[in-house]
């Protein structure tokens, strides 16, 4: 590989070039192709440098001023790329766009790709498990949503309330958010994303209309589901084509026709809540099987792992749309075998979305259309085993899939007459089109290996013509074919010996006739190559013509595989199908909690009854620290995400009554994993889910006033309460270490308290997990306390004061001092070891010289502390 001079100053027309190009790419990095190289000036390759630890160079050139440098190797591109895109930069690939020897004067370059956080296509830059969506966001209220997923082409409009707009962004998880230049600032965006401000003209619905109408040939917005309410989102969907059409001058094949996702057919998550509840990302990072995901997720595909997540994000309000998940993944537990064949053919998919949109973009390598061909193949099986299921009459949804299961035979001949079984990453670094396909390919093969054959004959006839017994014929990228003769037989050779290049010990010479062949063997080798091309891009091609068809049937996989992902973790993890109803009811008999339990040791979590209904709205779950309480109340909202996202239950039997919305709140102190939390924080977080709640929401607060003092903890936890219970009406759950909470049912006619089981026993306390009707009458905090090892005269004292406490008393003044020994052993830990270790004493089997053994090792001690 060599590496080709930057050109000259900065006047030249190669440099001139480069200014007029960057001039028009100023906010991304510019990857400027030279040769093997992408070449990144200035201010570029200062960052580049500071960024990718490369080495910075200058080129000085006519005594114009030094122009900084830095390079990469086109070959390890993509890794800087990933690296700097990272960072949160852009990166724009510039390509020579025209052959290097045809070119008169300077090369033609065009950006072909802008890289940015949102979009990517090329899969080292991709995570397999989630989507990569880029999101533009109109705001107003309501405000609209568009986002795109530009490697798989999932396209989602979507129209939210101003008040939604955290809780529905939060949901795609944006890499990158687009906005209105005026807007950048006022938006509440979530933290992490890179933001894109664009011209305010480019969000224009009329426009957004004009551009989705074209592109999927309609009349009107009528055929795609949309309709004049959903104007923001078209606005937002008009911004968002427009930055790609910008980023992706190539177009963009892949978009899929919208989904357009209504406020109320699915259930916000807010940010809070989702972490709360550790659906998809844990609080403690780091630690495995943390979360619902993770615990749940038995897909074999990349597309079925996305789908996964993304119906985890968005549970289902709809009985009838629920109702039919239930009935496919109750079909696929029913059928063990079934199950097993389906995922066994499922397991060879690979990701077909990705790959696809790749070949499409004609950005795909010929292992990429190998996969892909795989992955085709596969589809047979997948069918017959959808097709043998027993009971699948029983799911619509798999009968759908089965009835319209196209196979993509014509893709899977199409591909697998033309590729070589393992084809190369790179195109030309080896065979990619099999032999016999196509005949001007072939014939340059033929030509080729000819030469190549001459050439390797050249050997053996040469070295009789010169009588050189170790005459080689070798080959270099450099300098092409030669023969080799050592230093030693240089007199032999014949007169048509042309030397090329002196060794130490060797020379290497051509000959015309060697020449001759050499340019046959080149010449057809890049025949070879060029109709090479040629053949794979004509598979891209026909991978595009077909390209909706197999991203529908990537979906239908992707539906598959969640179906069976559900089934088999309700097979293996003991779950349930929970009957759904719209009244409102929640009733959970041997309730788990998903994460927890398979935490602990096989059959040692402890699982639970829980119930609320009208009579029953509100529950005040009391208990000491580390009683379960949290555990309770987070299964709880597990239990129902998980019923409405289509999967079953961790439970016995559980009746549940559709839900709008599912909030979660831990109160301050409690909230380790998010460091960041305030006193102030919780009570804003509080008053949202005060005015969000409907009659219809399940609130799941946890130590919520926790992260103030006592009393007013335990009023403003009263009163928040009491606000849920008599004016919202939802079901709810607070689950409290404040004992004097339970009092609060005595007010509130729909309230019931029950408590996480302790044992007592003498000083100390078993944890029984076990929910129980009746409030707890102490916090235990001092047992609790007492299990953590706090000394026992500290525990002694705080029992006193607890007391004193409790009967009203102002503590100070009023309380006997403390004992003189307990001061004394507070301050003194090791004589308290003494203390302990005379207590152990038995005294009566003791022999007088181990009194005396003792004594003096017990007197030693008690000196040394
Ligand atoms: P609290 O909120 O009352 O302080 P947690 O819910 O955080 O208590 O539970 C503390 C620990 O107790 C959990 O980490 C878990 O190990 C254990 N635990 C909780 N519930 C159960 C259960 N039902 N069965 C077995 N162990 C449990
Ligand atoms: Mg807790």
């Amino acid at each position: 590989m060599t590496r080709r001079a930057a050109g000259a100053g900065t006047d030249t027309p190669l440099m001139q070039q480069y200014r007029e190009i960057k001039s028009r790419h100023t906010d991304a990095v510019l990857f400027f192709r030279m040769g093997d190289f992408y070449e990144m000036f200035f201010d570029d390759a200062r960052l580049a440098a500071r960024e990718l630890g490369l080495t910075l160079t200058a080129r000085n050139n006519g005594g114009a001023a030094d122009v900084p440098l830095a390079g990469v190797p086109v070959k390890a591109a993509a890794d800087y790329v990933r690296r700097l895109v990272a960072r949160g930069h852009r990166v724009a690939i510039c390509e020579q766009v025209e052959d290097p020897r045809l070119a008169k004067g300077v090369v033609r370059r065009e950006v072909i790709e802008t890289v940015t956080p949102g979009a990517v296509l090329a899969d080292d830059l991709l995570e397999g498990t989630g989507n990569n969506f880029l999101v533009a966001a109109m705001p107003g209220d309501p405000v609209g949503l568009a986002a795109l997923d530009i490697s798989t082409g999932d396209f989602v409009i979507e129209t939210a309330p101003a008040a939604d707009l955290p809780a529905a962004l939060a949901r795609y998880a944006p890499r990158e958010i687009v906005v209105p230049s005026d807007a950048a600032a006022r938006l509440a965006l979530p933290p992490g994303a890179v933001v894109t401000a664009r011209e305010d003209g480019e969000f224009d619905a009329a426009l957004g209309t004009a551009e989705l109408t074209r592109r999927f040939g309609l009349a009107h917005l009528g055929g795609l589901d949309i309709t004049e309410a959903e104007r923001p989102a078209l606005a937002a969907a008009s911004a968002l084509l427009h930055y790609v059409r910008d980023l992706q001058p190539g177009g963009l094949p892949q978009l899929a026709r919208p989904v357009v996702r209504r406020a109320g057919a699915t259930m916000l998550l807010d940010e809070m809540t989702r972490r709360n509840l550790e659906l998809v990302e844990s609080l403690r990072p780091g630690d495995r099987e943390t979360t619902l995901l993770e615990v749940i997720d038995r897909t074999v595909t990349p597309m079925g792992t996305r789908l996964l997540r993304q119906w985890l994000l968005a549970p289902l309000r709809d009985l009838a749309a629920i109702g039919a998940r239930h009935d496919a993944v109750q079909v696929l537990t029913d059928d063990a075998r079934g199950r097993d064949r389906l995922r066994d053919a499922l397991d060879g998919v690979r990701d077909l979305e990705r790959l696809a949109g790749r070949a499409a973009n004609r950005r795909a390598s010929p292992r990429d259309l190998g996969a892909l061909r795989d992955s085709l193949q596969r589809l047979p099986d997948v069918s017959s085993a959808l097709g043998g299921l027993s009971g699948r009459d029983r799911s619509a949804a798999l009968e759908d899939v089965a009835q319209g299961f196209d196979l993509l035979a014509d893709l899977a001949e199409r591909l697998g007459g033309a590729l070589v079984p393992r084809p190369p990453a790179v195109l030309g670094e080896g065979e990619t089109i099999r032999p016999g396909v196509d005949g001007a390919l072939d014939k340059q093969r033929d030509l080729r290996d000819g030469g190549k054959e001459f050439i390797a004959g050249l050997q053996a006839r040469e070295r009789e013509r010169t009588g050189i017994g170790s005459l080689k014929v070798g080959y270099n990228r450099v300098f092409g074919y030669y023969l080799e003769v050592s230093k030693a037989n240089r007199r032999s050779i014949p007169p048509d010996y042309e030397r090329r290049q002196t060794l130490t010990g060797a020379e290497r010479y051509v000959t015309p006739e060697l020449k001759e062949y050499e340019a046959r063997v080149l010449g057809a080798e890049e025949q070879a190559l060029v109709r090479e091309r040629e053949l794979f891009e004509a598979l891209c091609d026909a991978v595009r013509e077909r390209l909706a068809r197999v991203q529908r049937v990537a979906r239908d996989l992707a539906a598959l595989d969640v179906f069976a992902s559900f089934a088999e973790a309700a097979a293996r993890e003991r779950y349930v199908r929970p009957t759904m109803t719209d009244e409102p009811v929640l009733d959970l008999r041997g309730s788990r909690h998903p994460v927890v339990e398979r935490r602990l040791p096989r059959g040692t979590f402890i699982p639970n009854d829980v119930r609320l209904d009208e009579g029953q709205r509100v529950i005040l779950l009391t208990g000491p620290n580390m009683a379960g309480k949290s555990t309770v109340l987070r299964q709880i909202g597990l239990a129902v995400v998980l019923a409405q996202c289509g999967a079953f239950v961790p439970a016995d039997a559980a009746t549940l009554g559709l839900v709008d919305r599912v909030f979660t709140r831990v109160g301050a102190s409690d909230n380790l994993g998010l460091g960041h939390s305030t006193f102030m924080v919780e009570m804003s977080e509080t008053s949202a889910i005060l005015s969000a709640a409907t009659g219809r929401s399940l609130v799941l607060l946890d130590e919520i006033g926790r992260g103030t003092a006592t009393y007013d903890g335990v009023a403003i936890a009263w009163a928040v309460t009491e606000h849920l219970h008599d004016r919202v009406g939802c079901a709810t759950v607070f689950a409290t270490h404040y004992h004097e909470l339970t009092q609060l049912t005595e007010e509130l006619a729909h309230a019931r308290n029950f408590n996480v089981a302790v044992q007592e026993s003498g000083n100390t306390i078993a944890f029984l997990y076990r929910l129980e009707p009746g409030g707890a009458d102490r916090s235990y905090g001092i047992h609790v306390g007492q299990l953590a090892g706090l000394p026992g005269p500290v525990v002694r004292r705080a029992t006193e004061i607890l007391a004193m406490l409790e009967a009203g008393h102002h503590v100070a003044g009023r309380l006997p001092p403390p004992a003189p020994d307990a001061r004394q052993l507070t301050l003194f830990e090791p004589a308290h070891a003494v203390l302990q270790e005379l207590q152990a004493l038995d005294t009566d089997r003791l022999t007088p010289l181990e009194a005396l053994t003792r004594l003096a090792a017990l007197k030693r001690r008690a000196e040394e502390s």
